[in-house]
């Protein structure tokens, strides 16, 4: 038997489990029944691959999509673990090569969809094939109530009793009820060890803002992180559309994707999400459990989720690999109004429409936050920490005013005109304005008219959303979305509690803002041509880019830059295998970029031309093979580049005398963009 620490190093290349991992190993290689409640990205797989590393005999492991094993396997491969998998989605070769290695006793892992289990003849199969354990990944699957239930989970209790062999279950989903379900359909004659790991992803940035033109923010973030995969979150089918086109007029390779399209469309998008290096996803939250791609490097939700746990799941699936992912997420008094009402007009009962006002008000509270974010979010789960220098409020705190007189002013206007009005006429109202509305109302002549020049319109809209964050003020949807007070306000109104709000400050953004780098401008250009040196591997290999090797490990490589072998070994996500297969390619593409960044890009270090010549290096990258990936391949001189940079020509034909017609011809638009731009 292997020891797991030296398989984690040996197969996987990687130094240290992560929190949970080894216990949930140990576990496992005991024999024990095992019910692992893990974030997404804490890394789950390795706890049932490990083990099967680690023993003879075959691990079953029942997924739920087919995509997603196809992937898996191909992971496994690549760092030379004997894997297959059974799924309808293979052809009758596919079928007959894996069994001729399980025969051959090759395989460690077996996959299989759970519709498989219906078969009649699987279970004499699998008796035939010495299983030792059965995993069961997303294991929230069993439960009727969920999203995903899928209805051949059912089947895996009986399998387990006609196997006889211990069983893993692995789920992101923690809720009580999800929980007793599982425990009810896959373990009702035992009681599993159950590890219900930490809720912290620190490599994961927390950002909010408030709406200001919400199209440009997102635009403006989009393109801060141009070439890197994203996801944008969206409230509404229609608004997916109009924003990929958006995001397309700029040029990111982008597509939509909402519960509305055809099944195949939306499969198609997943496939090439999972498979592109920079593809942006604009979806609704139907975009979800066919991702488990590692290297989404950010997350935007242009809209506010509707709950605090569904905001952490959805962020949660950036930054899977460990390395840096940055989210951003818009909010706006009319995000308020529509999460409330879609609240009280669905047809939940009383209590649930309690409790889901409760986990909103969450969500609002951490959305206008006075202090770290993360320490809310986490508190909120239960866990304290410390303030974690990676949120927007850690690194800029908030400018926050005592807002215990505004926010009286502003119940008195409510109360004062009957609890019948939105925002904007209440702003009217406090601001003195004599509008057709308020002389109608006779609202000019209130006591409340007109107290509140204090504060601008801006100023008050601020005060007004952060009030409903609180829960002070409530959009009532049978009064057409009219503001009515809480009780929660009582106190307030009252004089016996204050109130702190924070000032939003709206930054002009500058026309483009500052590119965020996965590394320091040094390693900038290696890591350009490392990328693109992976996407050649996994291109030939028909693989996603991070089975080849995942983002984390080309910014270490481009960080700590190992000149052999032997150093390569120590960085993170190379193990035996892919040294081997991969080694020496990445080696000759790390020497061959020197110590230091090229001559050419070194002399403009600290100027914008020298980002403009990673800029203009990454395009070059990615069109390397055409805008259809599939033209001879063709690129330019660090030289070139450099001269293109310094001199800054404004049209294609200034290009073209740098580059040259042939170049030009590929790389002259999307180079003129970048100059245009900067
Ligand atoms: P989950 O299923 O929990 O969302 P995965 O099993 O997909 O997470 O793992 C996420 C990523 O983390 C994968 O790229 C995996 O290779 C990586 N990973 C897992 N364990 C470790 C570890 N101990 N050290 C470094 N990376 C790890
Ligand atoms: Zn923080």
């Amino acid at each position: 038997m292997f020891d797991p620490g030296e398989r984690l190093a040996t197969v996987f290349g990687f130094t240290e489990f992560r929190p949970g991992q080894a216990e949930i190993i140990d576990t496992i290689l005991a024999g024990d029944d095992t019910l692992a409640i893990l974030p997404t990205g804490a890394g789950k797989s390795l706890c049932f691959q490990i083990p099967a590393l680690c023993r003879s005999g075959l691990t079953l492991v029942i997924s739920p999509l087919i995509a997603l094993m196809r992937d898996q396997v191909a992971s496994l491969t690549a760092a030379g673990v004997g894997a297959g998998s059974l799924t309808s989605g293979n052809t009758e070769a596919e079928n007959g090569a894996v069994f001729e290695r399980l025969n051959a006793g090759e395989i460690q892992l077996l996959y299989m969809a759970p519709e498989r289990l219906a078969g009649s003849g699987t279970v004499a199969l699998l008796r035939r094939l010495n299983v030792t354990h059965i995993a069961v990944d997303e294991a929230h699957c069993v439960s009727q109530w969920g999203h995903d239930f899928r209805p051949d989970y059912l089947r895996i209790g009986e399998l387990r009793r006609a196997l006889g062999v211990s069983l893993s279950a692995f789920t992101a989903t923690a809720d009580e009820e999800t929980r007793a379900e599982i425990m009810a359909r896959l373990f009702s004659e035992t009681e599993p060890k159950t590890f219900l790991h930490g809720f912290d992803r620190p490599n994961i940035r927390l950002a909010f803002q408030p709406k200001n033109n919400p199209r440009k923010q997102i635009l403006d973030f989009a393109a801060a992180r141009r070439g890197q995969s994203g996801i944008v979150y969206c409230g509404t089918r229609a608004k997916t559309e109009t924003l990929a086109k958006a995001l397309a007029e700029e040029r990111h390779t982008t597509c939509s994707y909402h519960g509305g399209m055809e099944r195949e469309d939306r499969r198609n998008v997943e496939e090439r999400f999972q498979r592109e290096d920079g593809l942006i996803v604009v979806a609704t939250v139907a975009f979800g459990m066919g991702v488990d791609k590692p290297d989404i490097r950010w997350v935007a939700h242009a809209d506010l989720p509707k709950s605090i746990e569904a905001y952490y799941q959805e962020i949660g699936r950036g930054g899977r690999d460990g390395a840096a992912a940055d989210t951003l997420t818009l909010y706006g008094a009319d995000d308020i109004r529509l999460r409330r009402s879609q609240i009280d007009e669905g047809m939940a009962p009383d209590d649930r429409k309690f409790a889901d006002h409760g986990r909103l008000n969450a969500l609002l509270g951490l959305a206008d936050a006075l202090g770290c974010r993360r320490q809310l979010l986490l508190g909120y789960f239960g866990e304290e920490s410390e303030p974690c220098g990676n949120c927007d409020l850690c690194e800029e705190p908030p400018e926050l005013f005592d807002a215990t007189d505004a926010a009286r002013k502003a119940l008195s206007a409510v109360l004062r005109t009957g609890e019948y009005f939105g925002t904007g006429h209440l702003v009217d109202v406090l601001l003195g304005n004599e509008t057709d509305k308020v002389t109608q109302r006779g609202h000019h002549n209130l006591p409340t008219f007109g107290v509140g020049t204090e504060l601008d319109k801006n100023g008050w809209q601020s005060v007004f959303r952060q009030m409903m964050g609180q829960d002070f003020l409530r959009p009532d949807s049978s009064r057409f979305g009219a503001l009515r007070m809480t009780e929660r306000a009582r106190p307030v109104l009252k004089g016996e509690e204050g109130v702190t709000f924070r000032r939003d400050v709206m930054k002009r953004s500058a026309r483009r803002p500052a590119v965020r780098m996965m590394v320091s401008e040094d390693d900038a250009p290696l890591l350009s041509a490392l990328k693109a040196q992976r996407r050649a591997l996994a291109e030939a290999a028909r693989v996603p880019a991070y089975v080849v090797f995942t983002d984390k490990t080309l910014i270490e490589l481009a960080e700590k830059r190992p000149q052999n072998l032997d150093e390569m070994m120590g960085i993170s996500g190379i193990g035996a295998t892919k040294l081997d297969k991969f080694g020496s390619i990445f080696l000759k593409v790390i020497t061959g970029a020197g110590e230091k960044p090229h001559p050419a890009r070194q002399k403009l270090a600290g100027q914008t031309s020298g980002l403009v010549f990673d800029r203009l290096q990454a395009a070059q990258v990615m069109l390397m093979n055409g805008e259809t990936g599939t033209e001879k391949p063709m690129s330019c001189s660090s030289q070139v580049l450099a001269r293109l940079a310094k001199q800054n020509p404004t049209d294609l034909d200034g290009i073209e005398r740098v580059l040259g017609e042939r170049h030009c011809l590929r790389f002259g638009p999307a180079f003129l963009e970048i100059l245009l731009n900067q």
